[in-house]
């Protein structure tokens, strides 16, 4: 495996940035990279790819084709992944050749349910109650056990609310089983929560770090619709709820940027749910909020300049724009207050995140 440069990639010629997936968060680091001077070469999948539109190459290939990776990896000097699916064979291949940013370890533990929440365990957080279900017999003795209404959610691949199904006592859980598809899951009990908060830790692989302020997020039907930022919390809750990210990160040996998705309950504890380490949409809100977005702070730490905390300059609030939105742009284009970034997606989906909607609230 390659070793982290400890000589700052600046922004010359030779120094271009990788980017694996193609989606709104890849075009996001794309244009950062670019404002900093930095070209980039998008490695991606053929398919509605915004990033497309605002890289400087693109190589389009499977995320098993070793060949056409390896070639990838020989243009570029540090790579990073928005897509938080990517096989971790993928990133150990590229490891070979260039710095990759986070690296495989982190990607798989953030990508296996179980695998994430022993290991925020491990490092301090609560989580909820869960069990590993591999079976219908694990699933019928785990649900009696916990005695109340849980949500069956598949071990991988599941995003945006996809890959889950809520169950009560009363729930035919053979049924359920099969709705996901017969695979391996963690039943967790449902939890009342007061809000549900995020939080972004960043290390430059200069050693360097620091934090975004945190976030408060509203979802419906499982997507995240909105996010006010910063979040209030009493510091003796935030100091300690930045110890135990630290930890974490350490744990998995972190560089890059990382965002937890957290509840706080109506006592004030706060309770882990899942890791993404990649830009998350919860900060998106730090584009206009502070001097550097989350995607200024991610090409940062892949080039191995300094980073600290980073400061909001407000409050704020985004707003997604999920499925149909001409209505709504048409409603606050009428406002410069409302700053709006569209991905350029070609199909519009009932579900799929089509752009969002900053507005600085005070
Ligand atoms: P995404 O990729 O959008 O973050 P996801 O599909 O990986 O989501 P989760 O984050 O696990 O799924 O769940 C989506 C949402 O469902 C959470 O943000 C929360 O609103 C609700 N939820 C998940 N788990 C629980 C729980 N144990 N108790 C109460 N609500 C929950
Ligand atoms: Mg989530």
């Amino acid at each position: 495996m390659i070793n982290h440069s400890t000589i700052p990639i600046l922004p010359k010629k030779e120094n271009i940035l990788g980017i694996l997936g193609g989606g709104q968060l890849g075009k996001m680091i794309a244009i950062a990279a670019s404002n900093a001077g930095y070209k980039t070469h998008l490695y991606c999948p053929k398919g509605d790819n915004p990033a497309e539109t605002v890289v400087s190459s693109i190589t389009h290939g499977a995320w098993d084709d070793f060949d056409k990776l390896v070639e990838f990896s020989n243009n570029v000097i540090s790579v990073t992944s928005e897509f938080e699916n990517i096989p971790s064979k993928t990133l150990e291949l590229l490891a070979n050749k260039t710095s990759v940013i986070p690296n495989s370890k982190v990607f798989r533990s953030a990508q296996i349910r179980s695998k994430e929440k022993e290991i925020a365990e491990r490092s301090g957080f609560k989580t909820p109650q869960w069990f590993l279900i591999k079976n219908t017999d694990d699933l019928i003795t785990a649900s009696k056990s916990m005695n109340k209404d849980g949500i069956l959610k598949t071990n991988s691949l599941g995003y945006d609310g996809k890959g889950q199904v809520r169950i009560n006592q009363q729930s035919n859980l053979f049924e359920t089983w099969e709705a996901l598809g017969s695979v391996e899951c963690v039943l967790e009990e449902i939890l009342e929560f007061k809000r549900e908060i995020s939080i972004m830790y960043f290390k430059s692989t200069d050693n360097t770090d620091g934090f975004f302020p945190i976030s408060e997020n509203y979802h419906e039907n499982g997507i995240l619709k909105k996010t006010i930022a910063p979040a209030v919390l009493s510091m003796e809750i935030e100091n300690n709820l930045k110890l135990q990210t630290k930890k974490l990160c350490e744990n998995l040996g972190l560089y890059g940027i990382i965002a937890i998705e957290l509840f706080e309950l109506f006592d004030g504890s706060i309770v882990f749910n899942e890791i993404a380490p990649r830009p998350h949409n919860s900060f998106h809100w730090t584009l206009n909020g502070c001097d550097n977005s989350q995607f200024d702070i991610l090409v940062r730490t892949m080039c191995g300049l300094p980073v600290k905390d980073v400061k909001p300059n407000g409050k704020w609030e985004m707003t997604n724009l999920i499925g149909q939105y001409e209505d709504i742009i048409t409603e606050t284009s009428k406002d410069q207050d409302y700053l709006l970034y569209l991905y350029g997606k070609e199909q519009t989906k009932p579900g799929r995140k089509m752009g969002h909607l900053n507005k600085r609230i005070n």
